[in-house]
C-alpha cells in the first residue's frame, strides 16, 4: 500500500512539474493561455487516476476482509464453538456460529443476556465477570446454564477477555467463546442413574463428609434401622452398642488403607440384634484429597441363616474333613441300586468319652482328627471311609464281600486306633470293636444295615477290641479263615507243603508223557488241608508267591532225582498262580530255581488259567514270550471255564491247551462230544498239544481217542502220588516198558 502510495505521489509531482515546465516554455513563447488550459487537464486527469486507485484499493481489502472473516467463521464452526464480541459501552453482542439464536440485542445488561442465564448461575458469572473487569483474572471463565431461543438448558463453557479499553482503562470491547458442554449432560444422567441405584440398594448405605459427619443417607437405611432422614444428617458416625475406641480404630483403619469391612451387631427398627457387614470406603476428588466417606451396612442375617443350613447339610465333616452322616446314607443308597456287593464296617472308640471329658473337647476333636487321618490312609482306592458323628465311624467297602479282604481291614482298623497316639505330652490309647454287615445279605437298606452292623458291633465290645459279623456264617467262615492263614503262616515256617504229582498218560501207547505237580499242605493237627481250600486264601494274602517257590523249588528237586536215576525223560507241569504271573521279576525267579536244582529248563512247563492272562493280554504275552524262549512249555488250564477268548489264543505263545475236567464229564451227551470234539480241533488248528483232564473212565478214554486227543490225566490212570510213591510208580512204568520191549522183540 505504501509503496503504491509514494509512486502515486511522484506521478502527482511529475505532472505538476511538467505543467510548469510546458507553462515557462510558453511564456517563453507568450504562450500562457493554452499553457494553463493544457495544465489544468494534466492534473485533473491524475486526480481521477489516483481517485480511481483508492476505490480499486478499498475493494480489494474489503474482499480479503471478507475471505477471512469467512475463514474465522469456518475455523469457529469447526471447533463447535460460538465466537462473540461484545462492545461493553453499547451493549451489543456480535455473535459468529451461534447455535442458541441468541439474537443480539442492543441493551446494555451487565452480564450481557442475562435473561438468558439461569438464575441460580446468574451470580456465579457476575462474580466472576467483575473480576475480570477489575483485572483480578486474565481470562473470564464461568460454566453456567443458558437457554435458547426454544427455551432449553444447555450447560456451557464461556470464556472471554477484554480487547479493548479507553483512556481511563475502562474496558471497552470483549472477545470470548462459548461452548456447549453437553458431555456434562451424559454425566449428569449417569449420576442420577447412580443415585437411583443408592436409593433402590437392599442395604443401606450413609454418605458422610470428610469428617464422618452424615451428609445423606438411602431409604434402605431408614427401613432397617427406623427414624427419619433428618435426624441422622450431620451427626457423627458412630455404631449403636461399640465403644468410641472401636469405631476410632475403624475410622483410622479407613484412613490408612482406604477401605474396612467388618462384622458387626446391630439392633434393626424392631430392636432386634442382627448380624451385619458394614463396609466402609473413602472418595476422593480429583486433587487426590478425601471428600466423603461411603458406609455401606449388610444385613447378614439371610446369609448367615442359609450359611449354617448349608455347613449342615454340606457333606463334610469340619473336625475330620471325612464325608459324614448324609453322604453316607446317600452314598449308601446309590451304591444299593447299584445291585453290587458291598460291605459295612462300623465302629466306636471304647473310651473316647473319658478322653474328652478328662482333656477338654479340643483335645478330643484333634485326636478325632488324627486317628480319621491315619484310618484313612488304610483304605483301599473305592472304599469311603465316613464320620457318622459323635466318635462313630463307618467304613464302606464298595464291590466285595470277600470275608479274607474285608477281616483284613478290621484288623487293620483295629491295630490302627490302638497304636497309642502321642498329643500335647500325652499317649493316648484307644481301642475299639468293629461291627461288619454286608449288602445285600444284612439288609437292603442303609438303615437296616446300620443298625445291624451296630449289633454286631455291640457283641464285638463283649469280647472287647475285635471285630464281628452281624452274619453267624460269615462269622464261622472268618474265623475259619483267618486260622488257616495262620496255619500257612506256621505251615511256611516248618515245611508243611509237599509236592504231589499225577502222571499224565499218551493215549496211544498207554505210556508215561509227563505229570502235573499238585500241592498238598499237610498239617500235623488237621491234616491235609486241600488246595480248593487253601490257595484261594493264599491268593488273597499272597502267601501264595511264597507256597509257589516251594512247590516249584520240590518239583525241579524230585524231577532232577528221578532224571538222574534214569526213571524219567518228560516235562513236569507245575501250577502258576496269577499273583506269581505278574511278579516283575518271575523270569529271574524261575532261573534261579532251575540252576540251583541243575535242572534244564526243558523239563518244565507251567500252567496257566485263562483269568490270568486275561487281566492284561499284551503284558502277559510279553511275559510268555520270555518264558518261551527259555524252553518252559506253556499250557492253558482249565479251558473253556473262563473268558474262553479264541482270538487271543491264536496270539498266546503256548504249547498245550488242558481241557477241564467238566468238559470230559459232558461226554456222555453227543452235545457234550461235540464241544470237546471242537474244542480239540481248534486247539490242533493252533498246532496245540491237547491234554484232556479229570479222565476217570474207559469209555471217555475211546472218545477221546477217536477224537484225536494225545494226552490224557485222571484218576483211571492214578491220583496225584507223594513223591514215594510215584517213584514207585515210575519204576513199574519203566519195568512194564522194559517187558514190552522184551515181549517185542522176542
Ligand atoms: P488243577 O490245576 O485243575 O488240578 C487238577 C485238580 O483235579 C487236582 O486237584 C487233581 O487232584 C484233581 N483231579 C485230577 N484228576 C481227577 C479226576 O479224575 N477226578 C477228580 N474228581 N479230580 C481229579 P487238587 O490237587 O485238589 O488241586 C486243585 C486245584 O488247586 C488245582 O486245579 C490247581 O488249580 C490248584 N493247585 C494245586 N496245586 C497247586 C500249586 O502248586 N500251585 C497253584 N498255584 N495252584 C495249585
Ligand atoms: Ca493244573
Ligand atoms: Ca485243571
Amino acid at each position: 500500500m505504501k509503496k503504491i502510495k509514494i509512486i502515486k505521489y511522484i506521478l502527482l509531482l511529475a505532472s505538476l512539474a511538467t505543467a510548469y515546465s510546458a507553462s515557462a516554455f510558453e511564456s517563453s513563447f507568450n504562450l500562457n493561455l493554452n499553457a494553463l488550459v493544457v495544465s489544468v487537464c494534466a492534473i485533473m486527469s491524475l486526480v481521477v487516476v489516483y481517485l480511481l486507485t483508492i476505490v480499486h484499493s478499498l475493494k480489494r481489502s474489503h474482499s480479503q476482509l471478507q475471505l477471512s472473516e469467512k475463514r474465522l467463521k469456518s475455523t469457529v464452526e469447526g471447533s463447535g464453538d460460538t465466537l462473540w464480541d461484545w462492545n461493553i459501552k453499547t451493549g451489543k453482542v456480535i455473535r459468529i456460529n451461534d447455535k442458541y439464536v441468541m439474537n443480539s440485542n442492543n441493551l446494555v445488561e451487565f452480564p450481557p443476556n442475562k435473561s438468558l442465564i439461569h438464575p441460580r448461575d446468574l451470580t456465579h458469572v457476575d462474580y466472576l465477570l467483575k473480576k475480570h473487569f477489575a483485572e483480578e483474572s486474565t481470562f473470564f471463565e464461568a460454566t453456567y446454564r443458558i437457554k435458547d431461543s426454544f427455551g432449553k438448558w444447555h450447560w456451557v463453557l464461556d470464556r472471554g477477555k477484554i480487547i479493548e479499553k479507553d483512556a481511563n482503562l475502562s474496558p471497552l470491547r470483549m472477545t470470548g467463546t462459548v461452548r456447549d458442554i453437553s458431555q456434562l449432560k451424559s454425566t449428569e444422567d449417569r449420576l442420577n442413574l447412580f443415585a437411583k441405584c443408592v436409593e433402590s440398594l437392599t442395604d443401606a448405605l450413609a454418605i458422610y463428609d470428610k469428617d464422618f459427619r452424615l451428609v445423606d443417607i438411602n431409604p434402605s437405611f431408614l427401613t432397617l434401622f427406623g427414624g427419619v432422614r433428618e435426624q441422622y444428617l450431620k451427626k457423627e458416625f458412630h455404631l449403636a452398642g461399640y465403644d468410641k475406641s472401636y469405631i476410632e480404630s475403624i475410622k483410622n483403619t479407613v484412613r490408612k488403607h482406604e477401605h474396612i469391612q467388618e462384622e458387626v451387631k446391630l439392633r434393626n427398627s424392631d430392636h432386634a440384634l442382627l448380624p451385619f457387614e458394614i463396609s466402609i470406603d473413602e472418595i476422593k476428588n480429583a486433587q487426590n484429597q478425601i471428600t466423603n466417606y461411603v458406609v455401606v451396612y449388610s444385613d447378614l442375617t439371610e446369609r448367615k441363616k442359609t450359611e449354617s443350613e448349608l455347613n449342615n447339610l454340606s457333606n463334610i465333616d469340619r473336625t475330620t474333613s471325612l464325608p459324614n452322616r448324609n453322604l453316607f446314607f446317600s452314598d449308601l443308597q446309590k451304591l444299593a441300586k447299584q445291585h453290587s456287593h458291598h460291605a459295612l464296617l462300623v465302629f466306636d472308640l471304647d473310651n473316647f468319652k473319658k478322653i474328652n471329658d478328662s482333656l477338654g473337647h479340643q483335645l478330643g476333636d484333634s485326636l478325632l482328627a488324627k486317628l480319621a487321618m491315619r484310618l484313612n490312609k488304610l483304605t483301599r482306592e473305592n472304599d469311603v471311609f465316613y464320620r457318622l458323628g459323635g466318635d462313630e465311624f463307618a467304613l464302606v467297602m464298595s464291590n466285595t464281600n470277600d470275608i479274607l479282604t474285608i477281616t483284613r481291614m478290621a484288623k487293620q482298623f483295629l491295630a490302627a486306633i490302638a497304636t497309642p497316639f502321642k498329643m500335647a505330652g500325652h499317649e493316648l490309647a484307644i481301642t475299639s470293636s468293629v461291627g461288619i454287615v454286608l449288602f445285600p445279605e444284612d439288609g437292603n437298606t442303609p438303615e437296616i444295615l446300620l443298625k445291624n452292623a451296630d449289633t454286631a458291633m455291640y457283641h464285638a465290645k463283649k469280647k472287647g477290641n475285635s471285630y464281628l459279623f452281624f452274619n453267624d456264617t460269615m462269622n464261622r467262615q472268618a474265623v475259619k479263615r483267618l486260622q488257616i492263614e495262620n496255619l500257612m503262616r506256621f505251615g511256611l515256617k516248618e515245611d508243611h507243603f509237599e509236592v504231589y504229582y499225577q502222571p499224565k498218560m499218551n493215549i496211544r501207547t498207554g505210556k508215561l508223557a509227563g505229570m502235573e505237580a499238585l500241592v498238598r499242605f499237610i498239617t500235623p493237627k488237621k491234616g491235609v488241608i486241600s488246595p480248593g481250600v487253601f490257595i484261594p486264601i493264599a491268593e488273597e494274602t499272597g502267601q501264595i508267591i511264597e507256597i509257589g517257590e516251594v512247590v516249584l523249588n520240590k518239583a525241579c528237586r524230585d524231577v532232577k532225582q528221578w532224571l538222574d536215576a534214569g526213571l524219567f525223560n518228560a516235562r513236569v507241569a507245575v501250577n502258576l498262580s496269577a499273583k506269581q504271573f505278574s511278579l516283575p521279576d518271575l523270569t529271574s525267579r524261575i532261573d534261579v530255581i532251575l540252576q540251583k536244582n541243575e535242572l534244564p529248563s526243558y523239563f518244565l512247563e507251567l500252567e496257566i488259567t485263562e483269568g490270568t492272562v486275561m487281566d492284561d493280554p499284551q503284558e502277559a504275552i510279553a511275559i510268555m514270550r520270555s518264558l518261551s524262549a527259555r524252553g518252559i512249555h506253556l499250557a492253558m488250564d482249565d479251558f473253556g471255564t473262563g473268558y474262553s477268548s479264541l482270538a487271543y489264543l491264536k496270539q498266546f505263545p503256548l504249547n498245550t491247551l488242558k481241557v477241564d475236567k467238566a468238559f470230559i464229564d459232558d461226554m456222555k451227551t453227543e452235545r457234550g462230544r461235540n464241544m470237546v470234539d471242537s474244542i480239540v480241533t481248534i486247539a490242533h488248528n493252533l498246532d496245540l498239544h491237547v491234554v484232556a483232564e479229570g479222565v476217570e473212565q474207559a469209555s471217555q478214554i475211546s472218545i477221546l481217542e477217536e477224537l484225536n486227543c494225545e494226552t490224557l490225566q485222571g484218576y483211571y490212570y492214578s491220583k496225584p502220588l507223594s513223591k514215594d510213591e510215584f517213584t514207585a510208580f515210575l519204576k513199574q512204568q519203566q519195568s512194564q516198558s522194559k517187558l514190552s520191549l522184551i515181549r517185542a522183540t522176542s
